[in-house]
């Protein structure tokens, strides 16, 4: 009856207002009352569905208890994080000294880097309720409704933490910055109004309270938030998360590996080495992926191979099985070993696997393997990764006379590395503001830049014609090389076509 209620009464109400008019009575206060009634109930519903849907999206989750050794790597920001929560176990101090109190710290940094993680066990750490929400949960279409939210969370960590006897409460709002943007007075006073909200509730945050609420917020984009969230006094602990290192990743690898058998041969140290910019959610796939190859294939325990076909796997997608003719399989071919060979030749051992096998989006692809982690990169070794990236195309030129459009993200990537030169001074413009060139002095250096890496590309390819003519056949039948195979096969056939 409930679900079919409203329906019922639709087809009644107007039949019975009918019969009573028929009968000859004044129906007209009698709709004015109906009017008023459908108009308060109308009202009435957004706040109730708020309600409704509040209580269904669940902003409070239950805290699992973790701590900061089951987070991998990211030694520099658990350490700062530790740090900063030190104000909250050392009450007594914070007193003595008249330290205003830590209210919000905002991790900041790429996606499944593990800032989520870093929030729970920074509630652990402190033995504090952990109360979580994302940004996206407070977008609503009616005004209020996210500013009533926030206050709802933040009374919510309160009650959860007198409930279980604890001293303080861990506020964690996950994508901060699609709530905390840039105020513009303009089109989105709903957010600006979710914002202010969140202002005052930390605002009203005092050291005397009990329970004590710190926020800790992320966000991938740290710059798109409002200056009034970053001031001192909020959110005024930033601390970066960044990839994890060789290093994070093998230790990432272990946790995530410990309820997992591996097979005795396996060298999780490789895969670390292979995993390069992989973030903490990524090597978690590494790792299950792994696993659901190795129960594919009745296998005992894990073994290398089923990590590494994970590793392409969470790379570049599942294996699909398009069918492609032999001339296209030829192009791609040539052109992922035009990709290969410039990587050997401008940074030698660093192929990790030159596969065939189309993949995701992809029809072919080869995996680099860089010796270590770098975040400082010169003029030329960035010249080097755009000669690399330009491989493809160029190679394709070299035996087809032209180009396809399997180049596409390889000129993305070259084009983004031009930037990354232009930005740090290191093009022919020199040390400038790109808002301060115009855009036919940017598409002169760029072009310039490009067309002389590509005829470099080329010379060196061109030096290897034989090389790719001979090892075409060797790639279509073989279909996947490892780094290895791969850097054998091409010492032989230079030496081959130098005698
Ligand atoms: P997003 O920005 O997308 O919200 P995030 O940075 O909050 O991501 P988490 O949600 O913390 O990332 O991580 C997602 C999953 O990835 C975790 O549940 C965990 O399995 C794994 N993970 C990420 N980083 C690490 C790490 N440093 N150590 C161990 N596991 C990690």
């Amino acid at each position: 009856m409930s679900k079919y209620g409203k329906e019922i009464l639709i087809g009644i109400v107007p039949v019975v207002l009918l019969f009573l008019a028929f009968l000859g009575l004044n129906i007209i206060p009698i709709l004015m009352v109906a009017i008023i009634a459908v108009s308060l109930l109308y009202v009435a519903r957004p706040k109730m569905n708020m309600d409704t849907k509040a209580d269904r999206t669940k902003n409070v989750r239950k805290p699992a208890p973790l701590s900061f050794d089951q987070i991998g790597g990211q030694d520099r920001a658990k350490h700062e994080l530790k740090e900063a929560l030190e104000f909250i176990i050392k009450q007594d101090d914070i007193k003595k000294f008249g330290i205003r109190p830590l209210k919000g710290i905002l991790l900041t940094g790429p996606p499944g880097t593990g800032k989520t993680l870093m929030a729970k066990a920074a509630a652990h750490y402190t033995n504090s309720v952990f109360v979580a929400a994302s940004g996206s949960e407070f977008v609503e279409m009616y005004v209020g409704v996210g500013a009533s939210r926030i206050r709802d969370l933040f009374k919510k960590a309160r009650t959860m933490a007198q409930k279980e006897n604890k001293e303080s409460a861990v506020v964690f709002i996950d994508e901060i910055d699609v709530i905390g943007g840039k105020r513009d007075g303009g089109q989105h006073r709903e957010y600006d109004q979710t914002l202010n909200q969140l202002l005052t509730e930390m605002d009203g945050i005092h050291t005397s309270d009990t329970p004590r609420i710190l926020i800790v917020a992320a966000t991938n984009r740290k710059e798109m938030l409002d200056p009034a969230l970053l001031r001192p006094g909020r959110f005024d602990r930033h601390i970066q998360v960044d990839l994890p290192d060789k290093k994070g990743r093998l230790h990432i690898l272990n946790i995530h590996a410990k309820n997992k058998p591996l097979a005795d041969e396996v060298n999780l140290e490789k895969i670390a080495e292979e995993s390069f910019q992989f973030s903490g959610a990524q090597l978690e796939s590494v790792m299950n992926e792994a696993a659901i190859y190795a129960m594919r294939d009745q296998a005992e325990k894990i073994e290398q191979r089923h990590l590494t076909l994970a590793i392409d796997k969470v790379m570049m997608g599942e294996k699909t099985d398009r069918e492609t003719s032999r001339e296209e399989r030829e192009r791609v071919a040539y052109h992922e070993l035009g990709h290969a060979i410039m990587a050997e030749v401008v940074k030698p051992g660093t192929v990790s696997q030159v596969s065939l096998s189309p993949r995701g989006p992809a029809l072919g692809f080869v995996r680099h393997n860089p010796q270590d982690d770098q975040y400082l990169y010169t003029k030329e070794y960035l010249e080097e990764r755009i000669m690399i990236a330009l491989g493809g195309a160029v190679a394709e030129e070299m035996f087809y006379g032209n180009r396809s459009t399997g180049s596409r993200n390889d000129f993305e990537q070259a084009l983004n590395l031009v930037k990354m030169m232009m930005d740090s001074g290191l093009t022919s413009l020199g040390i400038v503001d790109r808002e301060m060139v115009t855009k036919e002095e940017l598409m002169k250096a760029n072009a310039s830049i490009l067309d002389s890496l590509t005829a470099r590309t080329r010379e060196v390819l061109e030096s290897y014609r034989s090389v790719f003519i001979q090892s075409l056949g060797i790639l279509l039948k073989e279909e996947v090389l490892s780094g290895d195979q791969f850097r054998n096969l091409l010492a032989i056939l230079k030496q081959r076509s130098s005698a």
